[in-house]
This record gives structure tokens, sequence and C-alpha cells, in this order.
């Protein structure tokens, strides 16, 4: 379906053209003409799906066509800084030949920035893209221009609630006016995300746009090793391959510092991506990474949903992922657009339960690769037998591995410190 059905406004269609889009994606054609007619949406849609463009096309248009001059106009609350970056570049794009304008509240710069968000938020912003954390900060000091609020979007909002996010984002609905127009997306649709949206939406439309599938294009191999063998296994691997870009996950981040240490020792170009590091070292090194100077990027789970790097050919779970939707957006960074993908995943002894799990989502069981010799013996894949042992019998399948309480990048906060604003057609 072109964009010109949807009826958006000439300056818009400009932006969708020069963004490149030709076409608009499955949740996009669902998607669109509800939130054009005013439609309160629940719509499970992984990020891949164009899901970002979704919201933010008719909610431009519909403040093309009416908006409150000097307030905030639309809040979108997603779950990261690189989320909240990355919407906030895309809607730069989208909304180029419009004047409407825009700021990501988010945390991690230096402490200037706070000054341009409380102008921006003071004087108004069309669509203001925030991290709950920050914007809770500038709403209690009661400057932020509320009054004209038209559109709430919560974006990634299982992934909000994981990270401990459901109290900020109740108080943040509390400063808005009741009537709104409601928008939340979400990867899973747990019993938790039912109960948020009964609480914030209205009679919502609901949408289904879930891949619960990885891509049948993405290779996808398991070594069956113990955890002393990973670190070698690791360079072995990026010695004897010739893949250009590679995401290697870890579920901590000890893990991740650690292993980057170790490949930076074998003089492998490699930097790693986590909570601990200020923003500006992080959008570096994103930076480097999607321009391709960087070759390795180790990295939490924060870069498993939501961001959108192309051209990784080799991702490999160093770490088996807590749970399967976690494992297809991880091995998802690989194998988009048009080009193949591999995926290698490490499972340890504790780690096989875990996998098994993941492999029921999967339906079928992942091929398992053996290392060379020089690495010594490797465990047998048992993970049943493990499992009725570990449990006296019992068999609990999903107690394998124990998950990870706190593990990862999951809890790094939404204070923020950094801005980015946008003035009327497309100046910075
Ligand atoms: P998202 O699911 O919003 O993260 O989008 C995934 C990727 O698809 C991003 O690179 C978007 O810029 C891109 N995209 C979104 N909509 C379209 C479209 N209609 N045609 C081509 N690419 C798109």
């Amino acid at each position: 379906m072109n964009f010109k059905e949807f009826g958006l406004n000439e300056s818009l269609i400009e932006g969708i053209e020069a963004t490149g889009y030709e076409n608009a994606t499955p949740v996009q054609e669902q998607v669109i003409p509800l939130i054009l007619s005013g439609k309160d949406i629940i719509a499970s849609a992984q990020t891949g799906t164009g899901k970002t463009a979704a919201f933010l096309l008719p909610i431009i248009n519909k403040l093309i066509e009416a908006r409150s001059e000097d307030q905030v106009n639309a809040l979108v609350i997603v779950p990261t800084r690189e989320l909240a970056v990355q919407i906030a570049q895309n809607l730069e794009g989208l909304s180029y030949f419009t004047s409407i304008s825009s700021i990501a509240v988010y945390g991690g710069g230096d402490g200037s920035s706070f000054s341009t968000e409380k102008q921006a938020l003071s004087r108004g912003a069309d669509i203001v893209i925030c991290t709950p954390g920050r914007m809770i900060a500038h709403l209690n000091m009661g400057y932020v221009q509320l009054k004209g609020l038209q559109f709430l979007v919560l974006d990634e909002a299982d992934r909000m609630l994981d990270m401990g996010f459901y109290d900020d984002i109740m108080k943040i609905v509390s400063f808005l006016p009741a009537k709104r127009q409601n928008l939340l997306f979400s990867a899973t649709m747990p019993v938790k995300i039912r109960d948020l949206a009964r609480k914030i939406l209205t009679d919502p439309a609901e949408i289904n746009i879930a891949i619960s599938k990885p891509p049948a294009r993405i290779v996808q191999k398991a070594f069956v090793i113990y955890e002393n063998q990973k670190i070698p296994l690791v360079k072995s691997l990026l010695t004897s391959t010739n893949f250009k870009s590679i995401l290697i996950f870890c579920s901590k981040k000890h893990n991740v510092k650690q292993l980057t240490m170790e490949l930076k020792r074998s003089r492998f170009n490699v930097k790693e991506i986590h909570s601990d590091l200020e923003q500006q070292d992080r959008e570096q090194v994103l930076l480097d990474f999607k321009s391709r100077r960087l070759q390795i990027l180790v990295a939490t789970d924060i870069l498993s949903r939501g961001i959108d790097i192309d051209n990784i050919d080799l991702v490999i779970n160093y770490d088996v992922p807590n749970d399967g939707e976690d494992y297809i957006h991880r091995i998802g960074r690989t194998a988009r657009a048009e080009t193949d993908g591999v995926a290698y995943t490490f499972i340890s002894e504790k780690e096989q339960n875990k996998f098994a799990t993941i492999e029921e989502l999967l339906g079928k069981p992942v091929e398992k690769e053996s290392i060379p010799e020089k690495f010594g013996p490797t465990p047998a894949y048992n993970p049943r037998s493990r499992s009725r042992q570990g449990s006296g019998g019992g068999g609990a399948r999903r107690g394998g591995g124990g998950g990870r309480p706190g593990g990862g990048g999951r809890h790094f906060s939404g204070n923020n410190n950094n801005s980015r604003r946008r003035g009327p057609h497309g100046t910075p």
C-alpha cells in the first residue's frame, strides 16, 4: 500500500519519500488508519516491523492539522536512551518538511543539557520522546506544558515493565490531561501489559503483528561447552571466520567487560556497550559500529531490542538469553533486510535447561556444532536429565538455569541529562 493512500499531508509524504520508504509495512497498514481515526491502540509489534513510523506518521499528520501552540502535544515514553535517540532521528527525517518540533529527553549526557530540556519543555515541543526517569525529574519541577497534550505513546511497554518502570509510567500519566489518544506497543502481551492497558487506554483497538519465529534465513548453531571454554572459542571463531560486523551478547555486564578486555588483549577491533558507559561514549560506540569502523561490539541486552543496525552478519550469544523472546530479538539483529545472517549460541552446563526451553519455543532443536579437539572434552547436551537431577526428580523445565535477576542491561535507570531539539524545518 502506498503512503499517499492514507491521505497524509503533502509535506509529510515528502519526508517519507526522502526517508526512502515506498510502501507501508503490514503494521503501518493496520495502525495508521486507526490512529488517524482517533482510536486508542494496543499493538503487539516488534522492532523491525516498522512500528515507529506506524505511530509517528499519523501523530505528525494530526499535529500538522491541529496542534496547541507552546505545548507538549505528544509524549512518547520508551525504555532506553538508545531507543529515544533512534526514534528522535527517525522523527527528524519523517517530519523534515513540516514545522513539527521535537526533543528527546534522556539521561547520561553532560549537565548543560538539562536547561535545554527545561527550556523546550516549558516553551512546548510538539513531540517529546523520553525515558521515564528524566521525564519525572522535569515533571516534578512543574514547568512542563502539558495542558495541550493529545497523544501518549508507550513503546516497548513489556520492556519498560521488565525494567521496573511501572510506577514511573503511572506517575507520568497522572500529570496528563484525561482526554487524550493512547497508543501502546509491546513485543509480548503478558497479563501485566493487559493490566497496564486497562488503566491507561480507552476502548482500544487490538492489533497483533508479533513475530514468534526468527526469520528462516538466519543460520542458527549452538556450541555445548564448559563455561571456561567460552573465551577461547570466541577467539577461535573470530579468527577462523570472515565476518565483517559481529555483535556479541552477554547476559551480565561483568561478562561484557571481561570478554571485551580479553579480545582487546588479542588485538581484535572490539568495544563494549552497557549501562555503565557514559551516554556520549555509548553513542560514539554505536556510531562506530554502525559505520563499520568497529568490527566487534560486545553488548548486554541493551541492544537486543529496538535498535536498528543493518548488515550485522554474525550474532554470538556468549550467554544463553533468559527467554525465547530475548533469543529471537538477539538473533534478529542479524539477517535484517535482504541479507543472510548467522547466530551462534554458547551453552554452558548451567544453561542447558534454559536453552532447551528456547528450542521448545522455536519448535525445533538448534543444530549443535562440535568444537576443535584442542579445546578438550565438552559436556553432553542432556538438558532434561540435568533438570531431573537438579530438581530431585521433579523435572521442572522452566526452573533450569535459574534466570538472572538483575542481570544484563535491564536495570539501568532512565535518568538522563542530554537532549536533542529540532526547530522548525529540520534545523537542529
Ligand atoms: P522499526 O520496527 O520501527 O524499528 O523499523 C525498522 C526499520 O524499518 C527501520 O530502519 C525503519 O526506518 C524501516 N522502515 C519503517 N517503515 C518502513 C517502510 N514503510 N518501508 C521501508 N522501511 C521502513
